[in-house]
Formats: C-alpha cells, sequence, structure tokens
C-alpha cells in the first residue's frame, strides 16, 4: 500500500485575546506531526497556555523558500503539518505562501483552520461599506511612496483597507489628507480584541486632529480603512425617458441619425445608448 501523504493546515491564532482561538484550531495543533511557526518563542507561549506539546520549528520570511521544499517531502512521507503565525490568519501578511503553493502544486490538501484576522475583524465593526473592499497589506514606508498609492487609489470605489504601523500612523494620515478631501470618511480599528479596543469612524480631518492631540491613538496594532470614492458609476441601462425618446426617434430617423439626436438629447453615452437601439431593431425585426 502507497504511503498515505500527511495535509497541511493553515491555523488561524488570536490576534490579542488568548480565547479567540477555536477548538478545531486547538485539536489541529495538538494532533498534528509538526507546527512550522514564525516566530517560535512566541508560539511557545501561546501553545503551552493551551497545553500543546508539538515540537514547534521556525518558518519565517528569510527561509521559507528553503525549508518549504524540505517540509513538502515530510507531508509526502506521512507527516501533517500545521503553519501559525505571531497573530491571526498565516499569510495575510504574514508568512506561509511559498510552503502553501508548494503543497498545492504537489497535490497535497491544504485545509484552512479559519479564525481571527485583523482586517476582516475591523472591517466587520466599522460602519464601513464591505461588499467590496480592496486589501493593501502593509503601506510602503516612504511617503512619496504612500502618496503614489493614494493618488491611484483616489477614484476606487471599493473600500480599502491597509495595516500600518504605530510609528507611521500620523505621517500616514498626513499623507492621507494630502490627497483626500477632508471630509472623506477615514475608519481605524485599533488594538481590537484587546483592553485598549479602539474603533473609529470619521473624516480624515478629524482623524488627525484626535491623533495631535492623544498620543495613545498612535500607540499599539492598527487597521486603517477607507471609503471608496463617491463617483458614480454610469448607469448601464437607459431610464424609461432615455429609452422613450430614443423609441420615438427610431420610428423617425435612421439608427445613426437616432442615436446621435438621442445622444445629444439625454447626454447618455454614445455607446450605450448605440448598444440599445440596435436591440430595439433586432427585437422589431
Ligand atoms: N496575519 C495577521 C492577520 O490575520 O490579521 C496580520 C499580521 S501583520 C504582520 C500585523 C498587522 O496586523 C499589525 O501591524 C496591524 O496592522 C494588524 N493587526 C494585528 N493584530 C491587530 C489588532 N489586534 N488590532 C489591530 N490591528 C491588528
Amino acid at each position: 500500500m502507497p504511503n498515505q501523504q500527511g495535509k497541511l493546515y493553515v491555523v488561524a491564532t488570536p490576534i490579542g485575546n488568548l480565547a479567540d482561538f477555536s477548538i478545531r484550531a486547538i485539536e489541529t495543533l495538538q494532533q498534528v506531526d509538526l507546527i512550522c511557526a514564525e516566530d517560535t518563542r512566541h508560539a511557545r507561549t501561546l501553545l503551552q497556555q493551551h497545553g500543546i506539546t508539538t515540537h514547534c520549528i521556525a518558518l519565517h520570511q528569510h527561509n521559507e523558500q528553503q525549508t518549504a521544499d524540505r517540509l513538502v517531502q515530510k507531508i509526502k512521507q506521512g507527516a501533517s503539518l500545521a503553519i501559525i503565525s505571531d497573530a491571526g490568519t498565516p499569510l495575510i501578511s504574514d508568512p506561509g505562501m511559498p510552503l502553501v503553493a508548494l503543497a498545492q502544486a504537489e497535490d497535497i490538501i491544504v485545509s484552512p483552520i479559519p479564525g481571527a484576522c485583523a482586517l476582516i475583524a475591523a472591517l466587520s465593526a466599522s460602519g464601513l461599506a464591505v461588499t467590496r473592499f480592496s486589501f493593501f497589506g502593509f503601506l510602503p514606508r516612504t511617503s512619496s511612496a504612500r502618496i503614489s498609492l493614494f493618488k491611484q487609489q483616489k477614484n476606487n470605489t471599493e473600500t480599502w483597507v491597509f495595516y500600518e504601523s504605530c510609528h507611521r500612523i500620523y505621517a500616514c494620515l498626513q499623507d492621507l489628507a494630502s490627497v483626500l478631501a477632508p471630509e472623506h470618511e477615514i475608519a481605524i480599528a485599533r488594538e481590537i480584541t484587546k483592553l485598549h479596543e479602539t474603533i473609529i469612524k470619521t473624516s480624515i480631518k478629524d482623524i488627525l486632529i484626535l491623533f495631535a492631540q492623544d498620543s495613545n491613538m498612535q500607540r499599539g496594532e492598527l487597521v486603517v480603512m477607507i471609503s471608496g470614492s463617491q463617483i458614480e458609476k454610469k448607469p448601464d441601462v437607459l431610464t424609461e425617458q432615455q429609452l422613450k425618446t430614443l423609441k420615438i426617434l427610431l420610428t423617425e430617423c435612421s439608427i445613426k441619425t437616432a442615436v446621435k439626436l438621442a445622444t445629444e438629447i439625454t447626454g447618455v453615452r454614445k455607446k450605450l445608448m448605440y448598444q440599445t437601439a440596435l436591440e430595439l431593431s433586432a427585437m422589431q425585426k
């Protein structure tokens, strides 16, 4: 019988409150043969608190590419492994990507054990629109690179979310203020699930005042969320009135003339008007 290969589990750990550790996460970490942790010392403290004695090795940014190959061989020989990061969901601005990609390429089952994730927790309590969002991880460290990113995203209609270090948050907010309108909506989630958890939704102008006045706001861990641009998307169907205008013109003129006149009268995009005119004339045939 061929040697049964093991599995790779991607296990979320708490982002502050130790009780946010799922039963399945604890059981999985107890049962696997090896835990790959971002920082083994940090991991041991967490694992000990939950009575997990599984052997732990380091898998961090600097060694993951080389280590991944060796770990995949172990899984192929039957060992099951789990990846954890210092906090939250591995791979989300954390190590693990090369190992997961390599395991998947080798037909190893990769199974997530979901749990805390700062960006999702922050969005869920932000009060901003969350149906569509863009996540940028950590922002560039220099002001010029941040400003250029903000300029690129200025018309993004989705909520944008990023992680920022407390050491750069004030400079980052100033950069945001140099690109966005003072009343543009922003939310900041700080120290989620911890003693000093603070979630604020306000304007760029007021957040700058708040951060300048209260130095505590510039401490701890932060998720920044910016409301998407309010630029209205042009509708891709005609209103009843616009359609009526087009229909009347089509009874009197050629498609080309009707579209030209209807575009001038209604201000609707020519492409949409032309497409609708073609659909109408096809229906009449
Ligand atoms: N993998 C993690 C996750 O699932 O959220 C994120 C790891 S990333 C290295 C760490 C960053 O996440 C912090 O600098 C901060 O921006 C954000 N973060 C982590 N824990 C947080 C918390 N309790 N409150 C607010 N932000 C947090």
